[in-house]
């Protein structure tokens, strides 16, 4: 036998793709699958915008596998089932599969392995596929993962990455493997970003030319907007950690090694959680909290999630999230410190709420980031607060972000903007946007409480 089956997860291209690469290796015939996993599904994560998204990246998948001679094979069903039989239909003898992290796909890969064992087909299981650096790659003497990311990244700076693959120039599927027709959906964003390996490789190099160079000092202008939005085609794999990396090196400067530092975060989260599967639900480092939750805080959530919540940078980026399916990095920390800080509401829910949401929502990056704003992470100091309004003055100083997304003050000039309440009576209610939810002293005053801060 000369057949071996590709399974696509999470690494949804044809460049830099050393499964792809090994299955194919000496001219063997290889079936590349995807599977429309009903668990994944299931456990509610088939968020729509997310979907739409995969949507794309499947017919570019499909469609650039076609120019090579090949085609994509879509099922759906149970992914261990499914691949079970697509390998007895194609008499294959091995399946390679990417290493992934969250306890669902360590999980799968273990039954894989058991299922394929027994049907006497070989798993082969690629790394630094979805990371540049394996999770376990690099440790610290007598622990599984680094629990701080200084040290983490000191160490991950000094890995070797393995060398660039090109994409294959031919793809040869054996007959008689039916598909099902590639998924077509739609997100419910309206400024949702179009996914496909062309389109992230398109981005990758305007990012390369003309926006990493003042990475380093403009990544945190919300009005800017100065960030590569690659992280949606990090998450689905249509571009390559590794080969980001290493072309962000070659660059060189100050811009391309802050963004390296980015990409080491991710790998970071990735090997937190392959290490701690559970904290993508649990606390990593526990801190006693009693968190307000949907039944004894539910309209402070709503407004939360609505940007209703009299905090107009607060808001901003709540509706930058419903409109694009994304969020800029401050955004997320401010209105994660927001909800689990001021507000003091279970960090799980504003976790919920961002998946739901978000093009490019990951369990590791997710989960984790909430967990080190609400100080339940990795985050050595864990009770910092960021408050609203100095967020606003150093990271939207002129107010533009926020009337970009606010329209109700759209018609306030300058920083104003950030404190509507500071308005004359009229004004105010011309604008017909909500008071504060909180006052912040108050705030911080419960949260002090609840952490035993005094
Ligand atoms: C509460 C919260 C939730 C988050 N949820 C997610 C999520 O679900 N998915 C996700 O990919 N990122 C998440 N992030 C991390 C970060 O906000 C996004 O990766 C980033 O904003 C994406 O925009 P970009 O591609 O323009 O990033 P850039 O600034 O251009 O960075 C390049 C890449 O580095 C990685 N990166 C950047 N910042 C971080 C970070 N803090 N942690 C880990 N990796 C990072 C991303 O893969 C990103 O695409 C979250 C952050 C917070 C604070």
């Amino acid at each position: 036998m000369n057949v071996s089956v590709v399974l696509f997860t999470s690494d949804l291209r044809l460049h830099d793709h050393p499964p792809l690469r090994a299955a194919s290796a000496g001219g063997r015939a290889v079936v590349p699958l995807f599977v429309r996993d009903r668990a994944v599904d299931a456990a509610g994560f088939a968020a729509p915008n997310r979907l739409a998204f995969l949507a794309d990246c499947l017919r570019d998948l499909d469609a650039g596998l076609r120019e090579r001679g090949g085609r994509l094979v879509v099922r759906s069903g149970d992914v261990v089932e499914e691949v079970c039989r697509v390998a007895g239909e194609a008499g294959a003898d091995e399946v390679h599969l990417a290493a992934d992290v969250s306890r669902y796909a360590q999980r799968r890969e273990e039954r894989l392995r058991h299922a394929l064992e027994a049907a006497g087909v070989r798993l082969r299981v690629h790394d630094a596929v979805t990371s540049a650096v394996a999770p376990g790659a690099v440790a610290p003497a007598g622990s599984d993962h680094f629990a701080v990311f200084t040290p983490y990244f000191r160490r991950w700076t000094r890995e070797r990455q393995r060398d660039v693959l090109g994409a294959p120039r031919v793809v040869r599927v054996p007959d008689g493997v039916g598909s099902e027709r590639l998924p077509v959906d739609e997100g419910v964003s309206q400024g949702l970003a179009a996914g496909g390996e062309r389109e992230g490789r398109a981005r990758l190099a305007a990012w390369l030319r003309r926006g990493i160079s003042a990475y380093e000092d403009r990544h945190d202008d919300l009005a800017g907007d100065a960030t590569s939005r690659l992280s949606p085609h990090l998450h689905f794999g249509t571009l390559s950690p590794v080969e980001l990396v290493r072309r962000a090196r070659r660059t060189g400067g100050a811009g391309a090694e802050a963004f390296v530092r980015q990409l080491a975060w991710r790998d970071f989260h990735r090997q937190v959680l392959a290490a701690r599967p559970h904290a993508a639900d649990a606390d990593y480092r526990p801190r006693h909290d009693r968190w307000r939750t949907e039944r004894t805080a539910h309209g402070d959530i709503e407004a939360w999630r609505e940007g209703r919540t009299g905090y107009p940078v607060v808001d901003a980026a709540m509706r930058q999230l419903r409109h694009e399916g994304w969020m800029h990095n401050r955004g997320r920390l401010l209105t994660a410190s927001f909800l689990t800080k001021t507000l003091y509401v279970d960090w799980r829910i504003g976790a919920r709420h961002f998946l739901d949401l978000l093009v490019d929502g990951d369990v590791a990056n997710n989960q984790l980031n909430w967990q080190w704003v609400a100080g339940t992470g990795t985050d050595t100091r864990p009770n910092r607060v960021l408050n609203p309004l100095t967020q606003a003055r150093r990271f939207d100083p002129d107010g533009a972000y926020v009337r970009r997304w606010v329209p109700e003050l759209a018609g306030i000039e300058g920083p104003a903007v950030h404190q509507p309440w500071k308005l004359r009576g009229a004004d105010r209610g011309a604008v017909g946007y909500p008071e504060p939810v909180i006052e912040l002293s108050e705030g911080l005053a419960r949260f002090r409480e609840a952490r035993g801060l005094g």
